[in-house]
């Protein structure tokens, strides 16, 4: 079973730029994927049309089997994005955060509470969950973004630049939290500018450059001809 499949996907924005050009890309259930590419190549306007937040001009996007044109909810529901910025209510607590977003995706208080608490101890960020986030690091933010991903149980966690900015030791933390979250059967996409990100984490990696993927291949294979 595939956790994503896309199919000559395109997209034309309204000014007439192709920020991508006809883009297939199958990513494994259980994987941990990294979408790799510099900056304007199209990588967040790929994750954006995963994730429901841009339209497609053309092709197709399959996540679990559900086409995201025919069967939107379903194939949302399988999804948890966590995006490059902090994007937040920062007056809001932790926990707060964690339960509107259990809520928008309708689960029932009382799991959501349970989840609430699973994600957040998952992240270390517990005794932290009566403090309003504005008063968190950025490091800590981070997480939040993440734990909140993750409150409605999605079997496809979508990472955007999640440990851009932030320092070393924190990075290496976070690794491990994304990585035991993969391992406990969450198929992960991450994108970064950090190579040895990728290299020390994913299983398999697509290179996309000028809307179109020029790389796709495992991780080892990669490295082995660079
Ligand atoms: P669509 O083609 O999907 O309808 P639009 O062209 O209407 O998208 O643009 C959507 C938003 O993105 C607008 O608010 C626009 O200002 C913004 N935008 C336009 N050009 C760029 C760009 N080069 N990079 C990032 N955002 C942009
Ligand atoms: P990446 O995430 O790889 O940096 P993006 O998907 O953000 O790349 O952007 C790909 C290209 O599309 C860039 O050249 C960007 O300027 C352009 N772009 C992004 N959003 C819009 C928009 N709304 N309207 C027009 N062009 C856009």
């Amino acid at each position: 079973m595939n956790a994503l499949s896309l199919r000559n996907l395109k997209k034309t924005y309204n000014n007439g730029f192709e920020a991508l050009k006809g883009i297939d890309l199958d990513v494994e259930a259980g994987d941990f994927f990294a979408l790799l590419g510099p900056n304007g190549a199209g990588k967040s306007t790929a994750i954006g049309i995963i994730s429901s937040l841009v339209n497609a001009t053309s092709g197709s996007v399959s996540i679990f089997g559900h086409d995201l044109k025919h069967d939107l909810a379903k194939a949302k529901s399988c999804i948890g994005l966590v995006p490059q910025e902090v994007n937040f209510n920062q007056f809001d607590t932790v926990k707060s955060i964690l339960l509107n977003q259990a809520g928008y995706y309708g689960t029932p208080r009382k799991l959501a509470l349970q989840r609430a608490e699973y994600c957040l101890k998952q992240m270390d960020l517990w005794d932290k969950r009566d403090t309003v986030s504005r008063r968190l690091s950025g490091g800590m933010k981070r997480r939040v973004m993440i734990a909140r991903a993750l409150v409605h149980s999605p079997k496809l966690l979508i990472l955007d630049e999640p440990t851009a900015g932030v320092d070393i030791e924190i990075r290496r933390s976070m690794w491990q939290m994304m990585q035991e979250v993969n391992e406990q059967g969450t198929t992960i996409i991450l994108t970064t500018h950090y190579l040895e990100e990728a290299e020390s984490l994913c299983r398999n990696i697509a290179i996309i450059n000028h809307g179109r993927i020029v790389e796709n291949s495992d991780m080892a294979g990669l490295l082995a001809r660079l």
